[in-house]
């Protein structure tokens, strides 16, 4: 069965607002959550209505204890219930810096917005999800985590950001083997490098390993689009993998291969 209604943390722009579209295109009521763009939210909602789809935008840090519970909340009284929760939001280091003068104020801000912040919201909707009432196949709801490629790539100068993503990789397969018995299936996707707000301050060297050079970091030699993610994500929702938990989908270009 489709699920019916989504929470998409960071949702109003980049790769959670192709999440939401597609997910409206799919039929879901989405939960367009954002931290404090209310504008960039609201164009997502009219693009989501404009996609034939339905939803509402609800502000919260995921990285505080009192918005992620008012999250839930405002989620549950406006859609009824949470079929499937994507935990989207994230950001990157506001400075880059070698691993050996990276400070903690860099690695506190992304530990928490990054990695607290899903775990404890996924603890809280997942507690939603399992006082739900099963469908027809025996499931209560679906899990899905944006990790990155940085999840098991070194880049030495933000090795806060590939720490916490490592850590949100593992936090699938907790989740993944806690809930599988109750109906609720737990995925990661893993995006390559995807064209959004995030990597605009970094566009060239990214246009050149990938573009420019003769081989380049991608086999398919294009930047990836918030809709490859969404897509993923909608086949998720539309229960294409009812047989699989704690599985990874890289949406990179195939940038995860090895090669020769
Ligand atoms: P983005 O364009 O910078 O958008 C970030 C989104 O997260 C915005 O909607 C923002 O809301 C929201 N957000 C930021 N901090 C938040 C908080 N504390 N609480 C709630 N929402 C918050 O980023 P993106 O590139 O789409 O990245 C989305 C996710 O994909 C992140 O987890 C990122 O690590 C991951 N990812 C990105 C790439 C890439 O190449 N872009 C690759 C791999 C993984 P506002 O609009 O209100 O600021």
């Amino acid at each position: 069965m489709a699920m019916k209604t989504a929470l998409v943390t960071g949702a109003s722009r980049g790769i959670g607002r192709g999440i939401a579209l597609e997910l409206a295109r799919a039929g879901c009521r989405v939960a367009i959550n954002y931290a404090g763009n209310a504008a960039a939210a609201a164009e997502a909602l009219a693009l989501v209505k404009a996609a034939g789809g339905d939803g509402f935008t609800v502000q919260g840090d995921v990285a505080s204890a009192a918005d992620r519970a008012r999250l839930v909340q405002e989620t549950i009284a406006a859609l009824g219930r949470i079929d499937l929760l994507v935990n989207n939001a994230g950001v990157a280091p506001l400075v880059r810096a070698d691993v050996l003068d990276a400070g903690e104020e860099s690695f506190d801000r992304l530990y928490a917005i990054n990695l607290k912040g899903p775990y404890f919201l996924t603890q809280l909707v997942a507690k939603q999800m399992l006082q739900q009432s099963p469908d027809a196949a025996g499931f209560r709801g679906r899990i899905v985590n944006i990790t990155s490629i940085s999840a098991y790539t070194a880049s030495i100068n933000r090795g806060d950001y590939c720490m916490v993503k490592a850590g949100l990789a593992m936090m699938t397969k907790l989740f993944a083997d806690r809930l599988a018995n109750d109906g609720i299936n737990v995925y990661e996707i893993r995006p390559g490098v995807v064209a959004t707000d995030m990597t605009g301050a970094v566009k060239d060297k990214y246009d050149r390993l990938i573009l420019r050079e003769e081989r380049g970091i991608t086999p398919i030699r294009r930047w990836g689009q918030p809709q490859d993610v969404g897509r993923a994500v909608r086949a998720i929702a539309e229960d294409r993998f009812p047989f699989s938990t704690g599985a990874v989908f890289d949406v990179d270009g195939g940038f995860h291969l090895h090669r020769l």
